[in-house]
């Protein structure tokens, strides 16, 4: 099937095909006729699948027709982050540059002013998080009684960061002739509710995990010293010289020092998370896109569902103490169709989420130890370690050298990403500084079921028994956790946050 199949205008078909896609994703067959009928419609998908384009095209073609009115936007788009908002806004320049429509994007820490002049004009697109979207209701600058159609992203990520009462309210001050479109990577019991209220006659369609289906990321365990992380990170960057690395912390205090470490130590590194104004952190994101920096050290919050084309490496510096973190941090690679490699270092207190993130994928990680990384021995052997395949020497262990363009050469092993997400049990989920111990856990691991074979690395070499598995638990520590940043941005406002389409 080819986009032409789906019923979209000549116009947007032009800028698709200049976009580069010939085919449409699973998630874009199913959706775009249904949306383009005007059918309410859940969408079960992640980032990674195409879901962007599966509402943003027939958006477009469905406020082709029709001219807005001063504060009173004609399409309303719920985004959980400033970030994912920011990058739903650039869908609608690139799919959009042949229709004359106005966009607005509503985030916190934009100043308001610029925000309420976008509105004024007239918007037929409006791109929003739900806080600053409601403080702007709430002091009579918008009106939604003119929105006929809402869309509702990262359902589960919203009710994560306890946006579904905002939502609940907003929804309220809609048309009730409107249609909705509801997006979420799980379907935990509050989102099932808000669609059973909000929605009506809803067309379902689930898709599996990007991963599954043919991506490719080759994932390592590096067993390493708490104090031997820096060194062991900048041996693996080292082997890499063409490298474009993601590397996570599980705390902004880490990433602000890391960063500022490699920095001193001649590394092409930035930074982003949430202490960051927006204008910071969308310059610093810009910068890492344009290949500028090639090193972008992160918090989770800053970077989840960022979706930067040609990462070679993800580095988790911590074993990210929830499961489902592991998976949308691996997932900053390997996407559209290329290849990637993620590290996670391991120390002997993250016995208990290695354990789970273990159980979440159901397939066997390789472990490398920190000499691996830095050039020496050449395979975990010892008295915990089973021996492993000599595959695993210092060369293969290394990240391989890639080229940022699109198809570069692919590692030679893939390891497959787990299917369907674990329930979710809602906790706000904001970049913190505080241990793992104090935070309730979000969702209970359990075991998943690869969708397709396992990796040819773990075919040839079973993957050694987890080293660290029986060492003590880390003590609990009396340290709050941070809540959801939604700090403020005072910065200049980038170009395409009042865009006219088609110039
Ligand atoms: P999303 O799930 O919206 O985060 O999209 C994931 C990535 O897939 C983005 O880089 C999109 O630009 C890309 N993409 C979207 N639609 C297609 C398509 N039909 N063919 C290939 N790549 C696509």
């Amino acid at each position: 099937m080819s986009f032409a199949d789906l019923g979209l205008s000549d116009e947007l078909l032009r800028a698709v095909s200049e976009s580069g896609y010939d085919s449409p994703t699973p998630i874009q067959r199913q959706a775009i006729p249904s949306i383009l009928m005007m059918r309410d419609l859940i969408g079960i998908a992640q980032t990674g699948t195409g879901k962007t384009a599966a509402f943003v095209l027939p958006m477009i073609d469905i406020l082709g027709n029709g001219r807005a009115r001063a504060r009173m936007p004609r399409s309303l788009i719920l985004e959980p982050t400033r970030e994912l908002a920011a990058q739903v806004a650039e869908n609608f320049v690139k799919y959009g540059k042949y229709h004359k429509l106005n966009m607005a994007l509503l985030i916190g820490g934009v100043q308001m002013g610029d925000q309420v002049k976008a509105l004024e004009k007239g918007v037929d697109v409006l791109i929003a998080t739900p806080g600053r979207l409601m403080d702007l209701f709430e002091r009579g600058k918008i009106l939604l009684t003119g929105c006929e159609l809402l869309v509702i992203d990262e359902g589960d990520r919203m009710l994560d960061m306890g946006f579904i009462p905002d939502i609940e309210k907003i929804c309220t001050k809609l048309p009730a002739t409107r249609q909705t479109l509801l997006f979420s990577a799980t379907m935990p019991a509050p989102i099932k509710k808000l669609a059973d209220k909000f929605l009506s006659n809803p067309k379902s369609i689930e898709v599996a995990r990007p991963a599954t289906a043919n991506v490719n990321i080759t994932q390592y365990w590096v067993k390493v010293d708490e104090r031997k992380k820096r060194d062991t990170l900048r041996a693996l960057l080292r082997a890499a010289p063409d490298h474009s690395a993601i590397v996570f912390c599980n705390r902004k205090t880490t990433v602000r020092e890391l960063a500022k470490s490699l920095k001193a130590g001649g590394v092409n590194a930035g930074e982003i998370h949430g202490d960051m104004d927006q204008s910071s952190r969308i310059a610093e994101l810009d910068r890492f896109k344009a290949g500028q920096i090639s090193v972008l050290v992160a918090s989770d919050v800053a970077a989840r569902g960022l979706d930067v084309k040609g990462v070679s490496h993800v580095f988790n510096h911590d074993t990210p103490w929830h499961p489902d973190d592991y998976i949308h941090r691996i997932g900053r690679t390997g996407r559209a169709g290329a290849t990637g490699t993620a590290y996670t270092f391991v120390t002997a207190k993250d016995a208990e989420a290695v354990e789970n993130i273990q159980k979440l994928l159901g397939l066997p990680i390789q472990w490398l130890d920190e000499r691996d990384a830095t050039g020496g021995v050449t395979t975990t052997r010892d008295a915990e370690h089973s021996p492993v395949s000599t595959a695993t020497d210092a060369a293969d262990a290394a990240p391989r050298k890639r080229s940022r363009a699109k198809g570069a050469t692919a590692a030679k092993t893939s390891a497959v990403v787990a299917d369907t997400p674990a329930p979710v049990v809602p906790v706000a989920d904001g970049d913190t500084d505080a241990t793992p111990a104090t935070r309730a856990p979000r969702r209970a691991a359990k075991p998943r079921v690869a969708d397709s074979a396992p990796a040819q690395r773990s075919a040839e070499a079973p993957a050694n028994p987890n080293p660290i598995a029986t060492r003590k638990r880390p003590p609990s520590a009396n340290v709050a956790d941070d809540t959801v940043d939604d700090g403020g941005w005072n910065g200049p406002m980038p170009g395409f946050l009042d865009f006219k389409f088609g110039g």
